[in-house]
């Protein structure tokens, strides 16, 4: 082996990283690209922030209280910074991107600033940092939405898209695919078109290479993301590519099994996405469609851009299209000027459309969105605290009453290793347990329509798709036994479970 080759396969080991993600799916993708780059730059992993020569956070800005998080972590450090002045602090992400010079005001031994724009400048600045005679901090981060012309503002947010690293992924087998980044909706709640910039389409050619790589290394479920990911637009030689010709040519890479995709934008949930959806056998049957509200003076002070009537059009065209689609929403509670009968009216709208589940948030006031320019955040604290629990009983009563017409029926999983709870201690597995091989485990993974399934069997399964019975639920999970397995690490067609 030459000295090049042997430098490339055991790079320098250039101390231990320790990450921390909070937020949603793009800035766990964000995370496991960071890490990529750093290992390899000779960077290990470790999960233990005691042990890490440099820490990291990737933050998120949409709510308050996960920035008090990040800030109190911070505080944390102060102390360790003056033992270790050698070790690197650094905060990436919206919250980098929205506060900026404040994160140095309130947490000085931090060493950098990282926007979700300037990803790819992390190695570099680590490495700057580390080998600085005199401490130095450093910023990197994009322009403000009003800071320059829209081509200046588009060009300092760059998609970060370059080496993936598995171990960083939720499962092996599955992968997250960034189609867009940005977001020019303006929502008056919404900091994520100022933290994360214009919005940006990457070309089908790209993402089309990205998910051949990610099948050949074992990748079988891709979640393709956008902050609005079906506004998804890129013309390239000379055709304009939209999220439906995006599923029609991942579905032709032959070891991806299952495709999905987050979040959709009630307005551009078009006839032609709904038709891919429902024709294409790796499209997952599942719509994530955030509501907000069912009221239509909220959503106008929302500025969503769209009626209550027309997001039920929407529904309508969506059950016409496939009945069987599973749908799951967001609704914020306690905006600014919300009455109890506006609030009421969100209610009605769950009830109508029996979401298979939502996301239910209390309203937190926002610096630098239009929402907390133009409005007074006047829903008492308690009232937004009753509202969102009245609106969780109603969800939940919904999800299990779905959920238990699937008691009897028989779902498509892809198992992705061990359920949260603990393996069980007692029986052996029901599926070809051989001598020496761990006992019955419980198992988690999802269904077609995004139901998360449980079911005792050998840890083995990961990664292969099983037909499990289903027989018993509660209000998030569906419970059941392994029947069939589908499809097995390379081979095909229905096989036999070994009892
Ligand atoms: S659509 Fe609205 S809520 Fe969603 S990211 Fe864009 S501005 Fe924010």
């Amino acid at each position: 082996m030459s000295e090049s080759d042997q430098s490339r396969q055991s790079p320098v080991h250039n101390g231990r990283l320790y990450i921390e993600t909070v937020g949603c799916q793009m800035n766990m993708l964000d995370s496991e690209l960071v890490v990529a780059a750093l290992r390899q730059d000779g960077y290990q992993l470790t999960d233990n922030p005691k042990d890490a020569d440099t820490i990291l956070f990737n933050t998120c800005s949409v709510r308050e209280h996960a920035e008090h998080k990040i800030y109190s972590a911070l505080g944390r450090l102060k102390y360790s910074k003056r033992n270790r002045p050698q070790r690197v602090i650094g905060v990436l992400g919206c919250m980098a991107q929205k506060d900026q010079d404040l994160i140095f005001q309130k947490a000085p031994h931090v060493d950098i600033v990282v926007g979700t724009g300037q990803l790819a400048e992390i190695p570099r600045m680590i490495r700057e940092t580390r080998s600085a005679t005199e401490r130095v901090q450093q910023k990197a981060v994009s322009l403000g939405r009003r800071e320059g012309s829209r081509d200046e503002i588009t060009d300092s947010f760059q998609s970060y898209d370059p080496l993936r690293d598995p171990e960083m992924r939720p499962t092996p087998f599955q992968a997250f695919v960034r189609i867009m980044i940005g977001c020019d909706k303006f929502c008056t709640y919404c900091v994520v078109p100022a933290t994360r910039g214009p919005e940006q389409s990457r070309s089908p050619s790209q993402i089309l290479a990205e998910v051949r790589v990610l099948a050949d290394q074992g990748v079988r479920e891709i979640t393709l993301l956008g902050q609005t990911v079906n506004s998804y637009r890129f013309t390239e030689n000379g055709r304009m590519h939209r999220l439906s010709d995006l599923l029609v040519q991942i579905s032709d890479v032959p070891s991806i099994e299952r495709i999905r995709f987050v979040t959709s934008f009630p307005r551009d949930m078009s006839d032609d996405l709904l038709q891919a959806v429902r024709d294409l056998p790796k499209a997952m049957k599942y719509l994530h469609v955030p509501a907000q509200s069912g009221c239509n003076e909220i959503l106008k002070r929302m500025k969503r851009g769209y009626t209550v009537e027309e997001y039920r059009e929407m529904m309508h065209r969506i059950r016409e299209t496939m009945p069987e689609c599973a749908v799951s929403s967001d609704f914020i509670v306690g905006f600014c000027g919300e009455s109890e009968e506006s609030f009421h009216k969100s209610m009605d709208l769950i009830r109508e459309f029996r979401f298979k589940n939502s996301f239910i948030f209390k309203y937190s006031k926002r610096e630098g969105t239009r929402a907390d320019d133009l409005y007074e955040d006047d829903i008492p604290e308690t009232v937004k605290r009753r509202r969102n629990n009245e609106m969780l009983d109603l969800q939940n009563q919904i999800s299990e009453e779905d959920n238990a017409e699937f008691i009897g029926r028989t779902v498509s999983v892809l198992v992705e290793g061990p359920s949260k709870w603990a393996a069980k201690k007692n029986g052996p597995a029901t599926d070809g347990h051989r001598p020496g091989e761990p006992l019955a485990t419980q198992l988690m993974g999802r269904s077609e329509c995004d139901r998360i399934v449980v079911f005792d069997g050998n840890p083995r399964l990961a990664g292969t798709t099983a037909r499990i019975r289903i027989d018993d639920c509660t209000v998030t999970t569906l419970i059941g036994t392994v029947e069939t397995l589908e499809h097995q690490h390379g081979s095909s067609g229905i096989l036999p479970i070994l009892v």
